[in-house]
């Protein structure tokens, strides 16, 4: 049934209409692919009510998804520390989320794949009377930083905002707690920076909002051990420290270690190995891009074609 306004002014109309604007793409739910524009969540769902939800994001890029197997590894790891669950098997999945993306017939795709905790029949308090919810969709790949950005580097500020200890929850599971990240992301405007890194209950860099973070002192890399989400890009540049002959650790990075850094990089797999030039406002060394950043960089890139590593989608013409 539709809801009817007596008052027909268009003004007052164009207010019951959905006012938000959608990317072009395709989505995955209850076993359809539609457009993105269409794919909805119940209001009563608890992974919108409570984000009990766990998700993932995985890249397209020239029509190869990039790293699929660690995406799906860790997708189907969180799932299973919450206690959520999905109908579909791991090739099952993969399929779904090869159809998405050659049914929008994007080439460079941001893929995400999502489970809720759903809704329950009785909308009962305990977790385990829901029933989980899966959703996909496929739209462009936007990145972190953008063209100038990458270029020149990135201005970041460090917010005093504590990162939800993973005592609390668990930094494992990729998830959509992120009023520490979005507040912290406010505060890093106001103090100019383009994007944000939160601290731990010590002081120590934690990551920002969807990205992990790397220094590099004296030829070596260092990144943050604990609090973190273990990012998959975080994953492949301790698989490309091993191919250049890097030393790479991953251990507590005290905040002033950070401005005193040679150079400074965040990666995520929305931009993959992005270099940071100023933090809080004071240049990192000289505040140009690293060497290492950019030889880490430009094989990131180079490992796009490396067929171990991607899984091309087959179009549909
Ligand atoms: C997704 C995410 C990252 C980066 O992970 P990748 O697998 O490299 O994309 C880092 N931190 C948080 C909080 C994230 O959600």
């Amino acid at each position: 049934m539709q809801f009817k306004l007596t008052d027909t002014r268009p003004e007052i109309q164009r207010r019951y209409q959905d006012p938000h604007q959608y990317p072009e793409g395709v989505a995955f739910q209850d076993g359809q692919y539609i457009p993105v524009s269409e794919a909805k969540i119940s209001v009563i769902d608890y992974g919108f009510l409570h984000s009990d939800a766990t998700y993932d994001t995985v890249t397209v890029w020239n029509g190869a998804f990039f790293r699929l197997g660690l995406h799906l590894d860790r997708f189907f790891s969180s799932m299973e520390k919450l206690s959520l669950s999905i109908e579909f098997t791991r090739d099952e999945l993969t399929e779904i989320l090869m159809n998405c993306v050659a049914l929008s017939g994007l080439k460079r795709a941001y893929v995400e794949m999502i489970c809720t905790r759903g809704c329950s029949p009785s909308f009962s308090r305990d977790p385990r009377d829901a029933i989980n919810r899966f959703l996909a969709f496929a739209i462009p790949l936007g990145f972190i930083a953008n063209d100038e950005q990458m270029k020149r580097g990135l201005h970041v500020a460090v917010s005093d905002i504590v990162r939800i200890p993973p005592q609390s929850v668990n930094s494992s599971v990729k998830n959509y707690h992120w009023l520490d990240l979005v507040l912290g992301l406010m505060q890093g405007y106001e103090k100019s920076g383009e994007t944000v890194l939160l601290v731990d209950m010590q002081g120590n860099i934690t990551e920002g909002p969807g990205f992990n973070v790397f220094i590099v002192k004296s030829g070596v890399l260092s990144t943050p051990r604990t609090g973190v989400l273990h990012g998959i890009t975080r994953q492949t540049v301790f698989d490309l420290c091993e191919i250049l002959d890097h030393k790479v650790r991953s251990r507590e990075v005290p905040r002033d270690e950070l401005m005193q850094a040679d150079e400074v990089f965040i990666t995520s797999s929305a931009g993959g190995i992005m270099p940071v030039t100023r933090v809080d406002d004071c240049p990192i060394a000289n505040g140009e891009v690293g060497p290492i950043t950019k030889e880490v960089k430009d094989l990131y890139w180079e490992r796009h074609e490396f067929s171990d590593w991607i899984t091309p989608v087959e179009y549909f013409s």
